[in-house]
């Protein structure tokens, strides 16, 4: 949802006669992950796309219903040609667009998004092709569309619609490419100043990590702007490290999603498939606990509050979250991934699906990392100022705190320290399987990095 570097609106403009189509599908928003937060930010987008369409004379108009609806309803149309651009998505939305592929009697063209391979998938290329689509030429503006050019003009605009969405309140990140640029400038210019060690800390990388994520899952700016605009950084800025290590990421947001796209199993099965019957049953009262923020680990509790009231914390503190819900309270990934999904505003599926998995320890290409709640809340958050803020009730000693051996707060829901040593035996006996490694070379050679053979992702 951006005016710039946007390949479906870019091409579709070039005969004049176009009209932009938002699907809204109350469905998919109920579905997998999604949640009234990152519909906010979605629709954010479309109203600053749409005051900014009004100058090439274009209109977004709104299709409330699925994607198999929308082909049926076209159908009835004599010629359109559609320009979508790709997004790697979950179960529902990939089946009703695949419907929409397959019945729309109108030509479709399918742009690739981010820097993903679609059809010619080759995992030993792949580095090399994503660094050729980031230094490509961005797609200009549309062109000035004809006058008073409509065909769709009994479906309504978006104005008309979002007047209808205005009570999905939740308080997170505005959405729209003015915020995405304000925010790339200000970490260009002071923020990303110690970005690579203060990005840890729950507190110092809400304001030094880039804050771009829901920008970049919602498309209000592109992966290849923001590549080309920290190149160009990296000439002069005094943080050049920083952004070295900004833009490596930046390679992993897409490294990440291709998994996802070559293997779309990948949203209900482990990435090494003998890691799926490690953890059978699910306890909802255990998951609700956890997702709730009241787990009794003070550290962990003030981590999921924060989300829960902001839709964002940072990476080290997500997988601490979903290392707990994986290892120490032996819950399937599969059952927790998706209401955390539904609490950050930049869900990806991609990303986040690959990472549940690898912080579950289920990838089988990478080693299993436990993280202890305790260790984190020492490390990062020695002062407990922040876990304070969050939980203001918690009046007894530091120490207490950290160790989550408290009188007036909830008792902790496991033992962490049993809980930690049953899930490396379980994890480890299964590794040590016969045919755990041949599996897990198949699982490389479709989606390890080649990057770094050692530590592969
Ligand atoms: C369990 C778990 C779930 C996650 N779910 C998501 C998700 O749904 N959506 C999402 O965008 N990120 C997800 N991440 C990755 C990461 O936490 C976020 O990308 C990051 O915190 C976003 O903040 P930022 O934009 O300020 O990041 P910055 O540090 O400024 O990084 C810039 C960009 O690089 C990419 N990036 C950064 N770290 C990673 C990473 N480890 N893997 C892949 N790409 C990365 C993102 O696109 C990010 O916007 C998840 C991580 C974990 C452990």
């Amino acid at each position: 949802m951006r005016l710039l570097d946007n390949a479906a609106l870019f091409n579709g403009s070039q005969k004049q006669n176009y009209e932009v189509i938002f699907i809204f599908d109350e469905d998919y928003w109920r579905t997998s992950g999604r949640s009234p937060r990152q519909l906010k930010f979605a629709i954010d987008c479309l109203d600053e796309l749409d005051t900014q369409l009004q100058k090439f004379k274009c209109n977004i108009r709104v299709f409330c219903g699925n994607f198999s609806e929308f082909c049926d309803w076209s159908n009835k149309f004599e010629s359109i040609q559609f320009h979508v651009n790709h997004s790697t998505e979950t179960e529902y939305f990939r089946n009703h667009f695949c419907y929409f592929k397959k019945n729309t009697k109108h030509h479709i063209s399918v742009y690739q998004d981010f820097g993903i391979q679609l059809d010619t998938f080759d995992r030993d290329n792949w580095s090399s092709s994503w660094k050729k689509i980031m230094e490509s030429k961005t797609y200009e503006a549309p062109l000035l569309n004809k006058d008073n050019f409509s065909i769709l003009n009994t479906l309504p605009n978006v104005k008309d619609w979002t007047k209808s969405q205005k009570n999905r309140s939740d308080y997170i990140q505005p959405g729209g490419t003015a915020g995405a640029k304000k925010l790339l400038h200000s970490f260009f210019d002071h923020r990303a100043n110690g970005y690579s060690r203060k990005m840890s800390n729950p507190q110092e990388a809400a304001y030094a990590c880039s804050r771009l994520s829901p920008h970049f899952s919602f498309g209000s700016i592109s992966i290849r702007q923001v590549y080309q605009a920290t190149l160009k950084q990296m000439e002069h800025n005094l943080f050049v490290r920083d952004l070295a290590s900004f833009k490596k990421r930046l390679f992993w947001h897409c490294h990440f999603i291709q998994k996802l796209e070559t293997e779309p199993e990948l949203e209900f099965q482990s990435m090494h498939y003998l890691c799926d019957s490690l953890r059978e049953k699910e306890n909802d009262e255990l998951i609700e606990k956890w997702i709730l923020g009241k787990t009794g680990f003070p550290f962990l509790d003030a981590c999921m509050l924060y989300l829960r009231k902001h839709g964002w914390i940072n990476f080290r503190m997500r997988a601490m979250i979903m290392s707990f819900a994986s290892y120490n309270l032996w819950q399937p990934w599969q059952k927790t991934s998706p209401l955390l999904a539904e609490l950050f505003t930049d869900f990806e599926p991609g990303i986040h699906i690959c990472q549940v998995q690898m912080q579950s320890g289920v990838t089988g290409i990478n080693l299993p990392r436990i993280y202890s709640v305790i260790k984190q809340s020492k490390d990062q958050d020695p002062n407990l100022t922040w876990t304070r803020s969050l939980l203001p009730s918690l009046n007894e000693s530091n120490e207490a705190i950290h160790e989550a051996n408290l009188v007036n707060y909830i008792r902790p829901i496991i033992d962490l320290k049993e809980t930690s040593k049953h899930a490396r035996d379980k994890i480890w006996g299964v590794r040590k399987k016969n045919d755990f490694q041949e599996i897990a070379k198949k699982v490389f050679i479709k989606h390890g990095s080649r990057r770094n053979t050692k530590r592969s992702v």
